[in-house]
């Protein structure tokens, strides 16, 4: 991978109008059916369902029980009567979702408990226990990240504060509300993985979040609140990391390696409030807004909970809905319907008006180089393209392997800049795909 000096240039329309709005709590959904992945993507793990349907459950009881490192706990998010197990299309992914119908009560647990690690061994199997994944969108668990810890000395915890997607401000709100749980996680880093440095990373936007996470920290030598110019996509984990340490991490190599782990300030404040309630991961907090939305919202959400009821807590619609995404305008994932439903890794619900979701008709590329020389990694789109054209799979394979198609992030740069409106990050996406899928039929020549 080849960083460019000059890394994230490219500048977006904003559009946080909610950045100002402290999130509320929407009221009790009538049900929810949570996916037992995180997130919609092909590569997504689910998890083993531990509940069956007729079974009363309260909030933060376990329902589904991860398979693999990929995969995280599920814990009901209502308290309610289980409806169903069920089959459940996720965007471009399907797989298993439980249905369970609230009994209006939020009643918790009885067995949920404060945890109490004495090492480092127990606090990873309390962050495991706790069903957190990276909140930022990626919603690889918590845990099984920290656990870099376990192989080599992570001296620098880098906490991606950055929000750098057009809309998005949950992340935002969560610095401006739970600096508290902020502080109470870096505690814990600190006491168990024994790293000394902590940097903030956040975009220039958030003014009053640097200013009050400055403040809170001023005695704090170990934390560093750093400002980084709002131009995207900054909260990448490779712009990120060269923008605040000047480190980069080669195609390959562990990120741990260099002895720094990046958490995202949702994921940190989330495992933190493990600690502090004991109560696992059952709702978060999402931005709902685009030009549909009649009031757009920051909201807290339980997980499982429909786009629909989500809308519904924002006053409605004001016009029919063109395009709806789980995440900001770049990196989004298109849902099909209101009938989706919010997963852990859902950090906003994005509902654009039909005219603004109008696509433009791409034409022939008129090779001007400009998805080439706008990729924060130095990535070639146009060759990936070239790639998706070839008829034999064993060179398309060979070219994506090439031009390392696996480590294009999706931030959809590339995109955005193309005046022939080629829809690059999707064939990238496509070929990402293509080649997984090659590999794991082609374990011999696959890598
Ligand atoms: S989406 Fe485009 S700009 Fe972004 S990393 Fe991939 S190739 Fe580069
Ligand atoms: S930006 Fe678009 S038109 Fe220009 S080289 Fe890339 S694909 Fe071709």
């Amino acid at each position: 991978m080849s960083l460019k000096k000059s890394i994230s240039s490219l500048k977006l329309p904003h559009y946080k109008s909610t950045a100002g709005m402290a999130a509320v709590r929407m009221p009790i959904p009538k049900e929810v059916l949570i996916p037992l992945s995180p997130m919609n993507a092909h590569h997504a793990t689910m998890s083993e369902p531990i509940v069956q349907v007729g079974d009363h459950v309260t909030v933060g009881q376990m329902i589904a029980r991860e398979k693999d490192r990929g995969a995280s706990h599920i814990h009901a998010s209502v308290s309610g009567t289980v409806t169903g197990i069920e089959p459940y299309a996720m965007g471009n992914a399907s797989g298993t979702a439980i249905r369970i119908e609230s009994d209006g009560k939020m009643e918790k647990c009885p067995d949920l408990k404060i945890p109490q690690p004495a090492n480092l061994d127990e606090f990873l199997q309390c962050v495991r226990d706790s069903g957190v994944v990276g909140l930022g969108g990626a919603a690889y668990p918590v845990w099984a990240k920290l656990s870099a810890a376990q192989k080599g000395h992570i001296s620098t915890v880098l906490i991606n504060g950055a929000e750098c997607e057009p809309f998005i401000t949950a992340d935002h709100r969560v610095m401006l509300e739970h600096g508290d749980l902020i502080q109470k996680g870096i505690e814990l880093l600190k006491q168990f993985l024994g790293s000394e440095e902590f940097i903030i990373g956040i975009e220039e936007n958030k003014p009053d979040a640097i200013a009050q996470l400055t403040e809170r920290f001023k005695d704090d030598p170990a934390v560093k609140i750093m400002p980084l110019s709002s131009v995207y996509p900054q909260g990448a984990k490779q712009v990120l990391l060269y923008n605040a340490t000047g480190k980069v991490v080669e195609k390959g190599q562990r990120l741990a390696s260099l002895g720094v782990i990046i958490i995202n300030v949702s994921s940190l404040v989330k495992m933190a409030e493990y600690f502090v309630t004991g109560m696992p991961m059952v709702e978060r907090i999402i931005t709902v807004d685009g030009s549909a939305v009649k009031e757009p919202k920051n909201l807290i959400v339980p997980i499982g909970v429909s786009v629909r009821d989500v809308v519904e807590a924002c006053g409605g619609l004001k016009e029919e809905p063109g395009k709806i995404l789980f995440g900001g305008a770049m990196m989004g994932k298109p849902q099909e319907s209101l009938d989706a439903h919010i997963m852990k890794a859902t950090n906003a619900v994005v509902i654009m008006n039909r005219k603004e979701a109008l696509k433009t008709e791409p034409s022939p590329c008129i090779h001007c180089g400009r998805c080439v020389a706008v990729c924060p990694l130095g990535l070639n789109p146009t060759a990936f393209a070239r790639a998706m054209e070839l008829e034999d799979p064993a060179a398309k394979a060979a070219l994506l392997q090439k031009e390392q198609v696996k480590v294009c992030m999706q931030c959809g740069c590339c995109s955005y800049v193309c005046p022939a409106h080629r829809p690059l990050a999707e064939n990238n996406n496509a070929g990402i795909g293509f080649l997984r899928k090659w590999e794991k039929e082609h374990p011999e020549g696959g890598k």
